[in-house]
């Protein structure tokens, strides 16, 4: 076996605990007498452990009881459109934060259901800071207000959660849920794909406030109506029932490791370990994030020389340093340290990093 450090943006590492479980339990699951892929959603023994995955999910992050929590299917992109279907009326204004991709990709899908309007942007500074809270063009009438809490292309993290008083908060924190600890009651809605920090892609997980799921503006299929899923316990209809139970085991490991305080002091040495490495290069490597805005879940840099970027690439991967490359919007290098990427995987790189500044210096 030859399993390096993973360094991928997403789908990306999982904890290896949780790989070993789900590879001792594939051919029988809990005594099923067949895997946990091969059995009914509607049977007790996965409608228990759905409940029980629910419920170390909401003691994780200290869920308050008027939240429900969904597991969902579509991707976040699916729910870029399917929020505003949910809790906008036709033409009503939804504030959207934009720190990066993924905050403009999501503004542009609203737009079909409501009247996104581009409260705050970094977009002039190329996305390397957050604006500040004091000038974020806020509406009392707007249906809500929408923020990427991790971008996670531009690296860029949005850390202090405000208050926007009756509007409800709406994030996108596909690439930054449990990785530290989180005041849920300040959101009204949260959803997040799970290929980065929680488990395989095709799952989503949302946790949404119960007065949001009584807005009906407008008839949609029950299957899009978050209200719906909320009242079948996302079983509308089949969900993905091995991410659920992936899902499970990672929320299982997370409590194992201390809980979301624990991940966030692991998260923070990680990201310290490699901004010091690139800040103190030189300027061989650089980053252009101020420094209050730089994600600890995704570190982005150049060389001084672009020319050799492909070349710290290709070098790493020979090292068993893996998915290094930059996202293909913005070039340059990323390293995705999510919460199962080990401090040894940091270390690796930045020792790798000041050996290759030696020899291409
Ligand atoms: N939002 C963020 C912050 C993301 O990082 C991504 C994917 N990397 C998405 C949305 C889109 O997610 P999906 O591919 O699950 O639709």
């Amino acid at each position: 076996m030859s399993r390096a450090w993973n360094f991928s943006a997403g789908p990306a590492a999982m904890p290896e605990a949780v790989l070993q479980q789900a590879q001792a339990e594939l051919l029988e699951w809990n005594g099923a007498r067949a895997s946990v892929m091969e059995i009914s959603h509607r049977g007790k023994a996965f409608m228990e452990m759905a409940a029980r995955v629910e419920a170390d999910l909401r003691e994780l992050l200290g869920v308050p009881a008027n939240y429900k929590v969904l597991f969902l299917q579509g991707g976040a992109t699916q729910h870029f459109a399917q929020v505003p279907m949910n809790i906008a009326a036709d033409g009503q204004r939804a504030d959207y934060v934009v720190t990066g991709h993924w905050g403009e990709k999501a503004a542009s899908e609203a737009a079909l259901y409501a009247a996104p309007h581009i409260a705050a942007s970094s977009k002039a500074d190329g996305y390397t800071s957050i604006p500040e809270h004091a000038h974020w063009e806020l509406d009392s009438h707007s249906a809500y207000v929408h923020v990427t809490t991790n971008e996670t292309i531009h690296g860029v993290e949005l850390r202090d959660i405000p208050d926007t008083g009756s509007v409800p908060l709406v994030a996108d924190m596909s690439s930054d849920i449990l990785s530290h600890p989180l005041e849920v009651s300040k959101f009204g809605l949260i959803y997040a794909g799970a290929q980065k920090n929680i488990g395989p892609s095709g799952l989503v997980v949302m946790i949404v406030r119960e007065d949001l799921l009584e807005r009906r503006p407008r008839p949609l299929p029950r299957i899009f109506r978050y209200a719906e899923q909320a009242a079948a316990n996302s079983m509308l209809n089949t969900p993905n029932t091995w991410g659920w139970y992936l899902a499970g085991l990672t929320f299982r490991w997370l409590k194992e490791q201390g809980g979301l305080a624990a991940m966030g002091r692991h998260n923070r040495a990680k990201a310290e370990l490699l901004y010091a490495a690139i800040d103190g290069s030189g300027g061989y490597y650089r980053n252009r994030v101020q420094p209050a805005a730089r994600s600890r879940m995704n570190v982005i840099f150049n060389l001084r020389d672009a020319a050799l970027e492909p070349v710290f690439v290709a070098e790493a991967e020979q090292a068993g340093l893996l998915a290094l490359k930059g996202h293909r919007a913005l070039g340059g290098i990323r390293a995705s340290l999510y919460n199962a990427v080990p401090l040894e995987a940091a270390q690796a790189l930045c020792g790798f990093m000041s050996e290759f500044a030696r020899r291409h210096g």
